[in-house]
């Protein structure tokens, strides 16, 4: 996390501290680095330059259009799951022969949105869907580009929630049903087959799972070769992890090494669709400590930002370090449970952290750049929160802060009867 450091007794992003952040935009706010998004990108796409490749950023991990255009502007391609990021991905400056379309539950109407873009490829989840789109295209007098993903059933080990490559998970076509799927996709006459797919899961932190699944993947690529279909791009899905607290997940470039050496000269174009590990440990939560609430028993830390602002510790067992903005303090240590303003247990940033801690301090959680933003919620109607890229010692908003009245944008009062 080289782009956010100490300087002068603050923490800095770039080249702004994060106190000047917070006085100038206020609190709780997401703040990202221009740098350390731009590098991550850089670094899949500088390691595959020997091969034909895409490197398609996961638009769910992080889908502010401010961030998008950073990465279009670098020639990025785009993962999207819905019309909604197709739409936030076009007005970014995003190309459409970049665009791959995953996920398991498409509309008709996201469907034909997508086809009328010209999107590279549908990542079809399901036979159902298959067919679905065939009849849309037939419809739009389209051909729709197609990969299948299928599920090759490895474990990722990671947290269940974000495990998707075993056999019980819903996520795509189950391998023994592939080549089965791949002769009715051949026979289907607007549908256009153009690769294999697969996403095995999220925050993984060894290369073996990866090696597995690509080796299924290439296991099915010669059986379909030997039934005369052959298949032009190869995608591996995301899922490379970060390091939140002591994980030690693959350099970037490694990954991708391991995945070359694995393809062992296979001319065909691979696509990467990384989201976390782009955008993860480019963004912290900044947010202000309101009370402090000591007791015998437990120390609690009540800051501003909540579990509507970042989900991740109660939905995934998240751990986000939380770090002083200021580091000189006179104040105690103790062990703090730091925990936000909204009605329900669950509303924590962070358990039994050693801190020292007084009102008003400044706290940045780290590595949240990605899934968190985009987890967001208006849960005990609180706004959602303003969003700034540093770039150098320039600080941009690239998304407001809500305010109260767009809480209640569309609500209506029933007629008086
Ligand atoms: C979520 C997702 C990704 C990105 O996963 P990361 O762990 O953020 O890299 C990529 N592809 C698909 C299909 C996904 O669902």
């Amino acid at each position: 996390m080289s782009e956010f450091h100490y300087k002068d007794g603050l923490l800095n992003v770039e080249g702004v501290s994060l106190a000047e952040i917070a006085s100038q935009f206020g609190t709780p706010c997401y703040v990202y680095s221009r740098k350390a998004i731009e590098s991550a990108w850089l670094e899949f796409d500088r390691a595959l330059q020997s091969q034909k490749h895409l490197v398609c950023y996961a638009v769910k991990a992080n889908s502010n259009i401010g961030i998008l255009n950073l990465l279009a502007r670098l020639g990025a391609g785009f993962d999207i799951v819905s019309v909604g990021e197709l739409e936030r991905v076009l007005r970014a400056g995003g190309k459409p022969d970049k665009i791959v379309f995953s996920g398991v539950g498409k509309r008709k109407d996201e469907m034909q949105a997508a086809l009328k873009a010209n999107v590279k490829c549908f990542n079809v989840e399901s036979v159902n869907e298959l067919v679905r789109l065939n009849g849309v295209a037939d419809k739009m007098q389209r051909q729709a580009p197609v990969s299948l993903r299928v599920n090759p059933d490895v474990d990722a080990k990671t947290h269940p929630y974000i495990a998707t490559g075993l056999k019980d998970n819903k996520f795509g076509i189950a391998s023994e049903n592939a080549i089965a799927t791949y002769k009715l996709a051949a026979t289907l006459p607007h549908i256009s087959i153009q690769g294999i797919a697969c996403h095995i899961g999220s925050q993984i932190t060894t290369l073996t799972p990866f090696k597995d699944a690509l080796l299924k993947v290439l296991t099915l690529l010669e059986q379909l070769k030997q039934l005369g279909v052959t298949l032009r791009h190869i995608d591996l899905g995301g899922g490379l992890g970060i390091c939140y607290q002591n994980e030690a997940p693959p350099a970037r470039a490694a990954y991708i090494q391991a995945i070359i050496a694995t393809l062992n000269n296979k001319n065909i174009e691979l696509i990467i669709e990384p989201g976390r590990s782009i955008v993860g440990n480019a963004g912290i939560l900044l947010t202000k400590v309101e009370y402090l609430n000591e007791s015998a028993d437990r120390n609690f830390a009540i800051v501003d930002a909540a579990m509507n602002d970042l989900i991740r510790p109660v939905l995934y067992n998240g751990w986000h370090a939380i770090k002083r903005v200021v580091k000189a303090t006179n104040a105690e240590e103790r062990v703090y449970d730091v925990v936000g303003p909204v009605c329900e247990t669950g509303d924590f940033l962070g358990k039994n952290r050693l801190l020292r801690l007084t009102h008003g301090d400044l706290l940045a959680v780290c590595a949240t750049g990605a899934y968190g933003f985009t987890m967001a919620s208006n849960y005990n109607s609180r706004p959602r929160v303003v969003e700034i890229i540093v770039a150098g010692k320039h600080a941009y908003e690239i998304r407001k802060r809500e305010r109260i009245e767009d809480l209640m944008t569309g609500e209506n009062l029933l007629p008086e009867s």
